[in-house]
């Protein structure tokens, strides 16, 4: 018997829903709660149509309210509650967790809705609750963060004695044709894009101008793309889990057109995430206006297309992978590890794109290991402080394979 409580409706949330239905020998309930219940009730619909049996529910909930989530989860009784919706809701999800005696995963590191600032002291701020109240929590388990952590675990375990060089190297090689979209939430994913660039080098940390260093990497069945340096949240928590680590980057690819009106958005400030006074029409009466509050950034989100609608005509693939120097045996050595993820696959199994599938499938996985027992232990962790070989194993498994390669030149 194991209850899940997902938290959320949206792509990532209904990859890893279907993922759980279908997987009934190790989750036997699910649970469904978001902001909108029709939004639930429309993907236990679309799960159930494609034949899957698991017995599910559905609930509203607004996760920014800690009482509201406590009624909630005192009337489920969740062995763990996936948390599928934004950063913003991680500490009140956790704090709700604890006043229940629930356990805790989620794929995004804590972020306040007023500054575009992600770090995990926040919820490392937690360990000591969780350890004290026998609970667990594991933070950031979808692709990136997530399998890059456990790639490096991974490696670690079994390749290096030092791990001297991390690159994680994110390659979105897809086609939504459309002119300008995100993969994920359009607010959480221009917030982050926009930040500066931050790495790691002996040390200390180094940060850049945002987008401004970026190079030609090679990616498997991909060729070429450009790939640009980022701050990304899994850095700050492998340099200190892997202290041989002297330098850490994190590059992602990002095509022109995007980058263009990624620029017009910043340059006319849609980017803005501060509020601003606007006249707005009346609901009853369009004839009459007033001043309501709007966030620039939240409304170019409701404009924008939603990235659970791309999947249909998404053509390509990604590939996302870690690439490693470092030494064995007193030997220097490099290893490459990625997985390739056809954004039609995802498509034809789950209704989302490749984005939504590589972050659902993982962090249906950590559910997995969770309720097995094989990552339950008190406190707040990362992902790679445990055991990577039995995730690594269920990846292949469920539609997420992983390719190596060792001694070769990692471009970066
Ligand atoms: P979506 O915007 O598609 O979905 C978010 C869901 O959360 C929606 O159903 C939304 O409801 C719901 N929600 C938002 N606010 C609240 C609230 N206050 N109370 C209750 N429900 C709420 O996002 P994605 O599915 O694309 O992303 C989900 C998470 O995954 C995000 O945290 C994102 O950062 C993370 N992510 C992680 C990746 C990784 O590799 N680690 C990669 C991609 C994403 P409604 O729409 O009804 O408002």
């Amino acid at each position: 018997m194991s209850r899940i409580l997902m938290i959320g409706a949206g792509g990532v949330a209904t990859v890893a829903a279907f993922k759980m239905a279908q997987n009934t020998d190790v989750f036997s309930e699910l649970m469904i709660a978001s902001h909108h219940k029709e939004k639930c009730d429309r993907l236990v619909k679309a799960i159930h149509d494609k034949g899957y049996t698991l017995p599910m529910k559905t609930a509203e909930v607004d996760a920014d309210d800690v009482e509201q989530l406590k009624t909630l989860f005192r009337s489920y009784l969740p062995d763990l509650v996936v948390n599928l919706a934004l950063p913003y809701q991680d500490l009140t999800i956790m704090e709700a967790c604890l006043a229940c005696g629930c356990s805790y995963l989620d794929t995004a590191n804590y972020e306040p809705k007023d500054e575009a600032h992600f770090e995990y002291s926040w919820q490392w701020a937690y360990k000591e609750k969780f350890e004290q109240a026998g609970l667990t929590a594991i933070l950031g388990c979808g692709f990136d963060p997530g399998v890059s952590g456990i790639y490096t675990a991974y490696a670690a375990k079994h390749y290096f004695d030092e791990i001297h060089q991390l690159d994680i190297v994110d390659c979105n090689a897809g086609n939504h044709h459309k002119a300008f979209a995100t993969n994920f939430n359009p607010e959480i994913n221009i917030r982050e894009i926009t930040q500066k660039g931050l790495y790691y080098k002996d040390g200390q940390w180094i940060e850049t101008e945002p987008l401004a260093v970026h190079r030609d990497i090679t990616y498997p069945n991909i060729g070429p793309r450009d790939s640009y340096l980022m701050h990304h949240e899994e850095l700050e928590s492998l340099v200190k889990n892997y202290p041989t680590i002297k330098q850490a980057r994190f590059w992602m690819t990002f095509g022109k057109q995007y980058l263009n009106y990624l620029d017009v958005i910043q340059q006319i400030g849609m980017a803005r995430i501060d509020a601003i006074s606007y006249e707005a029409p009346l609901t009853d009466d369009p004839t009459k206006t007033a001043k309501v509050n709007i966030v620039p950034l939240q409304f170019l989100k409701a404009v924008l297309p939603n990235p659970q609608d791309l999947g249909e005509n998404y053509d390509g693939e990604t590939s996302i992978g870690c690439r490693i120097r470092g030494v064995k045996d007193g030997k220097e050595r490099t290893y490459y590890v990625y997985n390739n993820c056809k954004h039609q696959d995802a498509y034809q199994e789950t209704g989302m794109q490749g984005v939504s599938y590589t972050t659902g499938v993982p962090a249906m996985i950590g559910a997995m290991m969770f309720v097995q027992g094989i990552w339950k232990r008190p406190g707040v962790w990362n992902v790679e402080e445990f055991d990577p070989d039995p995730f690594m194993e269920q990846l292949n498994i469920h539609g997420l394979p992983w390719n190596e390669e060792f001694d070769i030149d990692l471009e970066v």
